[in-house]
């Protein structure tokens, strides 16, 4: 899968993309990144890419030109509609697991890194297909919501993680029930008086098992209650 980003700080990319899930996905050949300069498609020789908004007011606007020249530096007139061009933006759709699951099917996206009031309302109109906000608050860019966003797809990308069992019995997955994961322990067997349930420790995988859905379920009762009666639990089909 490609996954091009398109951003005026391609150096807040390099750490993420060349660590952990990221830089395994890209090792294994399973994912492929591009980090588009935004300043290399400026209207000027200064390297503008934002300007003044119309009607006045506080803030600048990124314009449209350079990111629109950016998008189809990566993504050819062919590939439009075809390749999904995201905004990452406050007033995307919530971005959640099933969303990453349906982003995974495509060979290639491109991600548009807003900076700050936003980008000029006719990049939407000309090259953007979808648009994604990872919760309901300000970022001052859109990088670490693409960073975010690609992480959880490479993850479901074939072949990247080594143990798809654990992946798929993560918080959000089927085997969850879309629900909350299971607790976890880890040696020693007590710690300052807390000891591991003993049925961890017995070996019998069908109780263990049946255990893990039961913490499963306290836990998502517990904590995150409100996904009990979640409306958009499961895959999106889209
Ligand atoms: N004026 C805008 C905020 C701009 S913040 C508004 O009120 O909606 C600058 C950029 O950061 C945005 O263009 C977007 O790309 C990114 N950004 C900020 N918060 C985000 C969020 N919650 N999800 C996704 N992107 C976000």
């Amino acid at each position: 899968m490609k996954i091009c980003f398109i951003t005026i700080f391609p150096g807040m990319m390099s750490g993420p993309l060349t660590s952990g899930m990221l830089d395994i996905a890209a090792k294994k050949g399973a994912a492929d990144y591009t980090v588009v300069n935004l300043r290399d498609f400026a209207v000027d020789k200064h390297g503008s890419v934002d300007d003044y908004p119309y009607g006045g007011g506080p803030g600048m606007v990124m314009m449209a030109p350079p990111v629109v020249e950016a998008v189809e530096s990566v993504r050819t007139a062919d590939e439009a509609g075809e390749v999904p061009v995201i905004l990452m933006s406050p007033a995307g759709r919530r971005f959640d697991q099933s969303i990453a699951i349906e982003l995974a099917r495509h060979e290639k996206i491109v991600f548009v890194c807003g900076r700050y009031k936003g980008v000029d309302e006719r990049v939407e109109e000309l090259v953007i297909t979808d648009t994604v906000s990872i919760g309901d608050y300000i970022l001052s860019g859109g990088e670490l919501p693409a960073l975010v966003v690609a992480d959880a797809i490479v993850r479901h990308l074939p072949g990247v993680i080594g143990d798809e069992r654990s992946r798929d019995t993560d918080s959000f997955s089927e085997e969850r029930e879309f629900m909350l994961d299971a607790a976890y322990f880890t040696r020693p067997t007590e710690y300052r008086g807390l000891k591991v349930p003993e049925i961890l420790q017995s070996g019998n995988h069908a109780k263990i098992d049946e255990w893990r859905r039961e913490s499963a379920l306290e836990r998502t009762k517990r904590l995150r209650p409100d996904l009990l009666d979640d409306e958009r639990k499961g895959p999106r089909q889209s």
